[in-house]
């Protein structure tokens, strides 16, 4: 049973870049959490019927080797263990059953006014507390009846979809993604094939 607030961080993570390792470690340090959870969505299912996802192994093996050395970061695969579509309330009842109280959802600033549409969000309310992080060109809102907190960020304009499409033009992708996520999707040849 652990008494510290914990942090989750969901994510596709396809793939892991700056923004997300930054974003993590702002609430890492305005929170106080000794962790931090980028929890990578085994089927993300409000995205994949529209587009190819890569697979879990390789954006689970992404986020690892982007948080490398990182004090408090961690990568949790407890929603791709449990397979099928990925469901945060999930995940915060497993982590409530471990002993941790009130965990905090972490999200970017364009998905704080989504979070009534996500799976038992009445529960999800409950249970977890929310922090949104600014994020360029989404507005920093609460949703209202959430217990919720705004943090204003660094605003770095990166995101998954434009570094996939900068690799299928063939476009440099360096000063988006920590050097360790550059060699996994060098190696295995990530985004040139598909969108
Ligand atoms: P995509 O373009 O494929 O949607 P993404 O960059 O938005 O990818 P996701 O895996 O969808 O990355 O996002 C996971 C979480 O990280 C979300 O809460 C999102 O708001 C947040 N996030 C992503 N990029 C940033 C950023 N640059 N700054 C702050 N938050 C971010
Ligand atoms: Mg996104």
């Amino acid at each position: 049973m652990s008494a510290s607030p914990i942090g989750l961080f969901g994510g596709t993570f396809d793939p892991p870049h700056l923004g997300h390792v930054a974003a993590a470690k702002r609430c890492r340090d305005a929170l106080g959490l000794e962790r931090v959870l980028l929890v990578v969505a085994n089927d993300p299912w409000q995205k994949s019927p529209t587009r190819t996802i890569s697979p879990a192994k390789d954006r689970l093996a992404m986020v690892a080797l982007a948080i490398e050395g990182e004090r408090g970061l961690e990568v949790c695969d407890y929603e791709i263990a449990r397979g099928g579509e990925s469901y945060t309330i999930d995940t915060v009842e497993q982590l409530v059953a471990e002993g941790y109280r009130d965990p905090w959802i972490i999200v970017g600033s364009d998905l704080s006014m989504t979070m009534d549409s996500w799976e038992r969000s009445s529960e999800l309310r409950l249970r977890a507390r929310l922090a949104v992080l600014s994020r360029p060109g989404s507005p920093l809102e609460l949703p209202e009846q959430w217990r919720a907190v705004a943090l204003e960020s660094d605003e770095l304009d990166i995101s998954s979809s434009m570094i996939r499409a900068r690799c299928q033009q063939g476009a440099d992708v360096h000063q988006f993604l920590p050097p360790g996520v550059i060699r996994h999707l060098v190696e295995h040849d990530l985004y040139s094939g598909h969108q």
